[in-house]
């Protein structure tokens, strides 16, 4: 038997903020970071909860790659305040943030009281079209004393509201449209091939990539695009239920022991290793038809099974490289010998990331360090 879960209701396209006016919200925490209070960001909420009478206060102490010291913060403010709601503006860094405070303040409240606490209302207002959390239940959080990025999944992490307003992301600079755009083409090429998917997760992954395939170039050279905005924000979104509801893989474990230790950024970890680990995961014969076949639907050469992973490969490599995103990490300023030293405590950490459990092709650990190095070299 299998599961496919729609739980956040979404409301999305241009001016959907306004649907907060129908959110009956007396007392709400509103996190997120510095830059989306100072740009003026966040007051497109306050505007709407000051008309409606509404009492907030601001933790915008949010940074990327969220900590777990962070998070101990957030559910300080949210002990203080106790609020009705809760709403995370901004990528996936704020999002997640929120989600862990609401996991550890309800495991508090649970604790200390008899009667079973009231989880506030969680609204999610992405401002980057990359993560889905919006719609997912996962969270990553990095820890302060290792330096892993831990993803973890909890159902008490869902939000209950997702606006996908593509205003939110006029401001999103031309190199984050290209990190956070990889890393949706990232969930939902993972979604297709992870062996949880289904028919019900296919076909949102595969409309999904090919939007990325039409759009993201477009957002990124004209961030003014309001077409090519909107459509990534809705992939965006599609991939998160694509992903929640099938899994990822090895491309995100990979992705968070690289991202972490050499602190690149999400969407662009991931990128990187999207080749390489294409060419691993073929050896299995389900992912090496999907694919070929997504290659075929988006009209690349496909006459084989190998020719169709070879123009997927390819394919990619040309939209990184058009995104200014490195196709190996030796085009980083990455020295060879740092990295080759760190290969084993990566493949180590990649081995123990949830993500790896979805993976279709179980890798071993000198797999991932394989992988690795080809990504080095490209
Ligand atoms: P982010 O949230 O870290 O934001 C990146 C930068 O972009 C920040 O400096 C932020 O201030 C800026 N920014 C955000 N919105 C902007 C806007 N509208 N205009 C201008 N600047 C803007 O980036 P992200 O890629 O959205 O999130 C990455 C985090 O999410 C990572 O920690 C990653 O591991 C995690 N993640 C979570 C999930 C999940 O399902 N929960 C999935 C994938 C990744």
């Amino acid at each position: 038997m299998k599961k496919f879960s729609l739980k956040p209701n979404i409301v999305y396209e241009k001016e959907s903020i306004e649907y907060l006016h129908k959110i009956n919200i007396k007392n709400s925490l509103i996190i997120t970071d510095k830059f989306m209070v100072e740009s003026g960001i966040t007051k497109k909420v306050t505007d709407i909860l000051d008309e409606e009478k509404a009492k907030y206060e601001i933790f915008s102490e949010v940074k990327p790659n969220p900590s777990s010291d962070l998070v101990v913060d957030g559910v300080e403010a949210m002990l203080k305040l106790k609020p009705d709601s809760i709403i995370a503006i901004g990528g996936g860094s704020a999002i997640d943030t929120a989600k862990g405070i609401i996991l550890f303040y309800m495991n508090m409240m649970n604790k200390s009281s008899k009667e079973h606490a009231v989880k506030p209302y969680f609204i999610a207002i992405p401002t980057t079209s990359g993560t889905g959390s919006e719609v997912t239940s996962y969270s990553v959080i990095t820890d302060n004393d290792t330096h892993v990025k831990m993803a973890f999944s909890e159902d008490i992490m869902l939000p209950d509201l997702a606006i996908v307003d593509p205003d939110f992301t006029k401001s999103v600079p031309p190199s984050v449209t290209a990190d956070t755009g990889m890393d949706v083409f990232t969930h939902a090429l993972e979604a297709l091939v992870s062996n949880e998917s289904s028919d019900f997760t296919d076909t949102l992954a595969n409309g999904v990539l090919k939007i990325v395939f039409s759009y993201l170039l477009r957002a990124y050279r004209d961030g003014n695009d309001t077409i090519a905005r909107q459509k990534m924000h809705n992939a965006s979104c599609m991939a998160g239920i694509a992903f929640t509801n099938s899994a990822l893989g090895i491309n995100h474990s990979m992705g968070h022991a690289f991202g972490a230790r050499f602190k690149v950024s999400h969407g662009r970890a991931v990128a990187i290793f999207l080749p390489y680990v294409i060419e691993y995961n073929s050896l299995d014969s389900i992912c090496a038809y999907k694919y070929s076949d997504l290659a075929k639907s988006i009209g690349l050469p496909a006459t084989t099974i190998e020719q169709g992973i070879f123009s997927l490969i390819e394919s990619i490599k040309v939209l990184n490289r058009k995104l200014g995103i490195p196709v190996c990490i030796k085009e980083m300023d990455i020295d060879k010998k740092e990295f080759l030293d760190e290969i084993e405590n990566m493949s180590k950490t990649a081995m123990e990331d949830v993500c790896t459990l979805g993976n279709r092709k179980k890798p071993t650990k000198d797999d991932i360090a394989t992988i690795f190095k080809k990504a080095y070299e490209g």
